[in-house]
């Protein structure tokens, strides 16, 4: 549906883009994930058809967006992310004019705003000044006018960026109601979300793609992540003596050993963290051997994130 291949954007000598290659497939809900000023915003500028590239191919349904941009942007509705709402109009006025340019008149574009307005459940705010509504409010006008004209690909830029709590889980309910009739890919830059909206994610650090994959199988990524740490109450041979037997444990780090305390972390790649920890505790209970305290971390996107994009943070960026 969607064919970004070997794209690449400079704003003078800086890369903003690199070298960017993925495909999209059709009504799934994609996240670009990334820290700020990793090049997601310019990214989907260009998808969009609202920025020009300075290498490479996009293919939206068919249409080339360099080449065909008038069909290919007629498949695309996009909420950027400043969006451009007039604080003095409407959402019935704003939308009215979106749905306009977009070529729709008379009956069919009464019709659509209606459609849009009742699915984004701004209904009973239609008449209200843009400037008086919440930004949660404002959002959903956004949202509306990108799904104007029924386009199969709806592409949203941080569309929970700056919502209270109850807004950001309203948006994110609608995202995926949206994804259940379109194509959607968001950007974002909080791992939690594009864990809990997407079926695929993908990690766009420096503006190069470091992963492409299912939020669970990003986990899977850092397998070495899981982790479970515990304080026996042993000496250091002791201790390794008896993780030994104990089966599916091959490899540990003894942290530190005093007073015949000896902390251990042990990286496993197992699923089943909880059957380790217990054969943790009955290895060291046969012994005699108390462990006086075990936790067990389990990786997830956020440890992928960091591992993938390591210590770049963003900082001083937007
Ligand atoms: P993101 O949306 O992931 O935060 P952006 O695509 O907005 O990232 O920006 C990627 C990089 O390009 C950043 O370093 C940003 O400062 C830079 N950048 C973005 N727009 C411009 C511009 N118009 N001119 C120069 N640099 C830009
Ligand atoms: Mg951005």
């Amino acid at each position: 549906m969607i064919t970004v291949e070997h794209l690449t954007k400079c704003y003078g000598d800086f890369m903003a883009v690199s070298d960017l290659s993925f495909e999209i497939d059709e009504g799934h809900v994609y996240g670009f994930l990334g820290p700020n000023g990793a090049g997601k915003s310019t990214t989907m500028n260009i998808m969009t058809g609202c920025l020009s590239a300075t290498e490479g191919h996009i293919r939206i349904n068919g249409y080339d967006i360099f080449e065909e941009p008038e069909q290919a942007k007629k498949t695309i509705g996009y909420l950027p992310e400043q969006p451009p709402l007039y604080m003095n109009e409407t959402p019935a006025e704003y939308l009215r004019f979106v749905g306009e340019a977009k070529g729709l008149k008379g009956e069919k574009l009464k019709r659509q705003i209606e459609e849009v307005a009742s699915q984004t459940k701004i209904e009973h705010v239609m008449d209200r000044l843009i400037s008086t509504l919440s930004k949660g409010y404002r959002q959903r006008v956004g949202i509306a006018q990108a799904l104007l004209g029924n386009p199969k690909v709806i592409i949203l830029d941080e569309p929970t960026v700056g919502l209270d709590p109850i807004q950001i889980i309203e948006i994110r309910d609608l995202i995926k109601q949206l994804g259940e009739n379109h194509t959607v890919i968001l950007s974002s830059h909080i791992l939690s979300e594009v864990q809990a909206i997407c079926e695929k994610v993908l990690i766009i650090s420096k503006g190069k793609l470091v992963a492409f994959d299912r939020p669970e199988n990003l986990e899977k990524l850092l397998l070495s992540s899981n982790g479970i740490s515990f304080t026996a109450e042993a000496s250091r041979e002791e201790t390794e003596e008896i993780l030994n037997e104990v089966d599916r444990i091959t490899k540990w780090d003894v942290e530190t050993q005093e007073d015949m305390l000896t902390v251990v972390t042990i990286k496993t790649d197992s699923k089943d963290m909880r059957d380790i920890c217990r054969q943790i505790f009955f290895a060291f209970a046969n012994h005699k051997i108390a462990v006086l305290e075990m936790a067990s971390k389990k990786a997830n996107l956020e440890d992928v994130f960091i591992e993938l994009t390591e210590g770049e943070s963003g900082v001083g960026e937007e």
